[in-house]
């Protein structure tokens, strides 16, 4: 079937939105992407699929590229089997609460699954087999939302909550771990990785601890539309760039 509207809003950020946010920002000439083709991706809130369909397209397999997808509700088969297909088996998905210890037990383990095989496709570039594995992502990208109450404050405030889960889970490996201290490298992401989590507008208070959450672990945050999402909506994305 087509890609979904959220296909659509991620490879808009990757191609367009993140390179004028970073170049207006500290007037550089570099061409940001913030999907590299050797990748280790994570995937939050994954189905039905668009994303990480998105995220396969963009990576190289044969160098290390692969993702890691969690949600609570399972892909279609359909789904599954294109993004095996473009990553040649790397991609794991995991069905579960990503809060639960158990689904981030299960998430831990697929990267460790997948940094080994990095290793072995990349011998020839590693001086040792045995050297460190990297067991982190260098990009972790939450499209959670919390179900619809009907009530959009309460469905705001619950999905920055999911926010505020997935960075935690990003800076100290737990999702109720707030203290996001940038010196322990603790956490799924990897130094220099990268963060990208849709949120809902909501009393400015919200937003405020959201922001400085994220800019105790990341270089640079910014704020980002695409114009994919509809304007009356008050879907935002934060992208937090080059963890500290
Ligand atoms: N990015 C997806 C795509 O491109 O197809 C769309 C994601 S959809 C807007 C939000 C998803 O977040 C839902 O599928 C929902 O099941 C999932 N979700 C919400 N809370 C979650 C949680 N605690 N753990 C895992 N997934 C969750």
């Amino acid at each position: 079937g087509l890609p979904s509207r959220a296909y659509f809003k991620l490879e808009e950020i990757n191609e367009k939105l993140l390179h004028r946010a970073i170049v207006k920002k500290h007037k550089a000439n570099a061409r940001p992407r913030l999907i590299l083709n050797n990748m280790l991706v994570l995937d939050l809130g994954a189905a039905p699929g668009g994303w990480s369909v998105y995220a396969s397209t963009q990576l190289d397999h044969n160098a290390g590229g692969a993702v890691v997808s969690v949600d609570l509700l399972p892909l279609d088969f359909n789904v599954t089997d294109r993004i095996q297909h473009e990553l040649n088996g790397r991609f794991e998905f995991i069905q579960g609460d990503f809060t639960h210890n158990n689904t981030r037990r299960d998430i831990i383990d697929a990267f460790g699954r997948l940094s080994s095989d990095r290793d072995l496709t990349q011998a020839h570039v590693v001086t040792s087999l045995t050297s460190t594995k990297q067991q982190k992502a260098n990009l972790i990208i939450s499209d959670m939302a919390a179900n619809f109450t009907g009530d959009s404050s309460t469905d705001a405030i619950q999905t920055i909550n999911l926010c505020e889960q997935s960075l935690a889970f990003a800076a100290s490996g737990d999702c109720f771990d707030t203290s996001y201290s940038p010196e322990n490298g603790d956490g799924m992401l990897m130094k220099t990785g990268s963060f990208l989590c849709k949120y809902f507008t909501c009393g400015e208070e919200n937003e405020r601890d959201l922001m400085s959450a994220a800019r105790r672990v990341f270089q640079s945050i910014h704020k980002l539309k695409p114009s994919a999402s509809r304007k009356e909506s008050s879907e935002m994305y934060l992208l937090g760039f080059n963890r500290k």
